[in-house]
């Protein structure tokens, strides 16, 4: 019947001797043994968070964006923003002006809000720059909720503290058999608009629809000054 105890003791069970009765020899016996265990036994803990743990280069700590000479590598595709499953990325996009630069486009501002983040690292495969990648860091802690908004100032990370995360990526997508090398290249990825002149000349020959599409005039909306975040303020 529920709520009614049961003697669950049995015909063949063993007895308990005179020094077992008493249980403090077992409880002296426990205590050596978990001692010899402490003395002997490799220490398998850290004291986080005075000692960090080093992850390994496969660990999927905080989404960065890659910096390359001051700037980042990002070319402001918003593929990353597409596949982010908690749509946590936003951005806004502008366009080179530098005639010289490989780039069309570039983020004027780029957040990850870290409240929404749940490490996937989906940004990090669809990214055909990979200019942006899962870091080693798992550390964060934010005393409100704006502070877990990361903008560009927070998500820059100079693409040489991230070549181990950079390497292992070039290893991991070259495991299939037969199948040809992977290795990033820069130019692989340039966007087709980088040859305006073409554009320009088709627009005025043979296609002038182009000037409407591929041809605008309008300033970007975002400050191009600054890599900051955005402000809740604008209303981009
Ligand atoms: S790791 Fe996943 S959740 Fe976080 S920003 Fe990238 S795609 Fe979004
Ligand atoms: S997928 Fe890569 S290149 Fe495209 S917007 Fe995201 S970080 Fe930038």
């Amino acid at each position: 019947m529920p709520g009614v105890p049961k003697n669950t003791k049995t015909e063949n069970e063993r007895k308990l001797n005179f020094w077992e009765r008493l249980y403090l020899p077992e409880i002296f016996k426990g205590l050596a043994y978990s001692f010899r265990k402490m003395v002997k036994e490799p220490t398998y803990t850290t004291e986080y968070p005075d000692e960090l743990w080093e992850p390994p280069d496969s660990y999927r700590g905080r989404p960065v964006l890659v910096e390359e000479e001051g700037k980042p590598r990002c070319v402001s595709c918003n593929l990353c923003a597409k596949a982010c499953p908690p749509m946590a990325i936003s951005m806004q996009s502008r366009e080179v002006e530098d005639p010289n630069s490989s780039k069309e486009r570039e983020p004027a501002w780029f957040e990850i809000n870290m409240l929404r983040c749940i490490y996937c690292g989906f940004c990090e495969e669809v990214c055909p720059e990979e200019a942006i990648v899962m870091s080693k860091e798992y550390d964060l802690t934010f005393q409100g909720r704006d502070e877990a908004i990361f903008g560009m100032d927070r998500l820059l990370v100079p693409s040489e503290r991230l070549t181990e995360r950079l390497d292992y990526l070039e290893e991991a997508r070259n495991q299939q058999e037969n199948a040809e090398p992977w290795q990033h290249r820069k130019d692989n990825n340039l966007h087709s608009l980088r040859d305006r002149h073409i554009v320009r000349e088709l627009s005025e020959t043979q296609m002038p629809a182009l000037k409407n599409t591929h041809l605008r005039s309008e300033k970007p909306i975002a400050d191009k000054n600054t890599w900051k975040g955005r402000s809740s303020s604008d209303d981009v």
